[in-house]
């Protein structure tokens, strides 16, 4: 009798687990099991998707649009995301062809990594992603999942963590294929200025000849989320590079709609008709049209009023939060921070207290020591931020993405968790 000895592919067995997801998931089967547990490590809004959008979809659903549909989502949809980038966001010449809806912004971007890298690539020229760090987790191992190899360009607090016009212009090769811009941050919380975007797309301008295959990916999934002294600005809406320009975004933070999974892409020009166009060859073999009842729910996000006033409540209560967090981790001693602008986010450097030891006798060396310390013996989740990339191994990620009486709470228990440090 033959043994049966099945195998994974090195593909997964070497690909890293979300942290974001893991630490999540850790903390709700914690408190499912009974654990008074303080939840600060979900990136999800703690708002229900506002009425108006459910609706939409219970009612298309009702009217039987519950078949399949055009891969990359139906024209009047895909033409009423294009119509709200360049009324909001002023991006040029972008027709519904110029956009593609998949399930979800993390599957948008796999879409596009799948499609502007190759796999398997010679392993002595490989073509390069440059990634800002600190920088959402899944950044990178999306971009060597199709192929792609990552170049880190780190900032730190000094500069609310944004990369300077000198580094990009330092980081550009011939072998640069795509550049990553996060604004507002995951999971920094601060955001690029309009006049830090104009440098950086002159750097990308003036780069063409060193790197004429760059394309910017722009993941602006927080824009409706900024409560600081900028506004939120596209990049993609500056013509000289705009058709080198891929804006990313979503429903799920704007509209507190991340289980609906839903994304989309939007690229103007011809080169951007071309990669909508192999984005959806991809799609069809992979997960084909979102679920086809969201189109509808996604026209009312855009169009409706009253979700636009939703939208704007749960800004307001993400500003009101910055603040509270702010005051409060302003008052822990060894915890530093730039204050948040924008997503719901803040990113404290906490390295002043490892070394030490917490009252439960854990040894703090790192980041996830301490982020683990403080779940068993404070019951407060926080994820560790060395997966975010470059400098992060001395920060924690806190998502305020809960109420004032939950962020209190937190606050004191982490001021007593750092009291209790020996
Ligand atoms: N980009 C960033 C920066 C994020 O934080 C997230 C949240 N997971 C996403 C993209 C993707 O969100 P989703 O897949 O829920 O649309
Ligand atoms: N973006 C969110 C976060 O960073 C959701 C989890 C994930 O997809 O990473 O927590």
């Amino acid at each position: 009798m033959p043994t049966l000895s099945p195998e994974l592919s090195n593909r997964v067995l070497n690909l890293k687990p979300s942290i974001t997801v893991a630490l999540n998931n850790r903390a709700k089967a914690l408190k499912a099991s009974g654990v008074d547990v303080l939840g600060f490590a979900a990136g999800e809004p703690d708002f229900d998707t506002p009425e108006p959008i459910k609706k939409a979809a219970i009612k298309a659903m009702l009217d039987g649009q519950t078949k399949y549909m055009p891969t990359l989502g139906d024209m009047t949809t895909r033409e009423c995301i294009a119509h709200k980038l360049v009324t909001e966001n002023s991006i040029a010449g972008l027709t519904g062809e110029h956009i593609a809806i998949g399930a979800g912004g993390k599957h948008v971007l796999y879409g596009a990594m799948q499609c502007l890298f190759d796999f398997p690539q010679p392993m002595e020229d490989p073509w390069e992603m440059i990634l800002p760090t600190p920088a959402w987790v899944s950044y990178r191992p999306i971009c060597e999942l199709s192929g792609g190899v990552v170049k880190e360009i780190n900032a730190g607090p000094e500069t609310d963590f944004r990369i300077t016009p000198k580094q990009l212009a330092d980081a550009i090769t011939p072998r640069s294929r795509v550049l990553i811009l996060n604004s507002p941050s995951n999971p920094c919380g601060t955001m690029y200025s309009e006049s830090d975007l104009r440098d950086l797309a002159k750097v990308i301008h003036e780069a063409i000849d060193i790197a004429p295959n760059l394309v910017v990916l722009t993941d602006e999934i927080y824009e409706k989320i900024v409560y600081g002294e900028h506004t939120h600005f596209s990049i993609g809406s500056i013509p000289e590079i705009a058709d080198r320009v891929i804006t990313l975004n979503g429903m799920s933070k704007a509209y507190a709609m991340t289980g609906w999974r839903i994304g989309y892409v939007a690229m103007p020009g011809e080169f951007g008709k071309k990669f909508i166009k192999s984005m959806g060859t991809l799609q069809g073999q992979m997960t084909t049209n979102i679920t086809s009842f969201n189109y509808a729910a996604i026209r009312e996000a855009l169009t409706n009023p009253e979700v636009a006033q939703s939208v704007e409540t749960m800004r307001q209560a993400f500003a009101n939060r910055a603040r509270l967090i702010m005051g409060r981790l302003s008052k822990i001693e060894g915890v530093t921070c730039p204050p948040p602008t924008g997503a719901f986010y803040v990113f404290p450097d906490v390295s002043a207290l490892f070394g030490k030891t917490s009252k439960g006798g854990t040894k703090i060396t790192d980041a996830p020591t301490l982020s683990q310390a403080m779940l068993d013996e404070a019951n407060i989740a926080f994820v560790p931020g060395d997966d975010f990339g470059g400098l992060s191994g001395n920060h924690l990620r806190i998502s305020f993405t809960c109420s004032d009486e939950q962020i209190n709470e937190g606050m004191d228990r982490f001021t007593g968790f750092v009291t209790g440090l020996n």
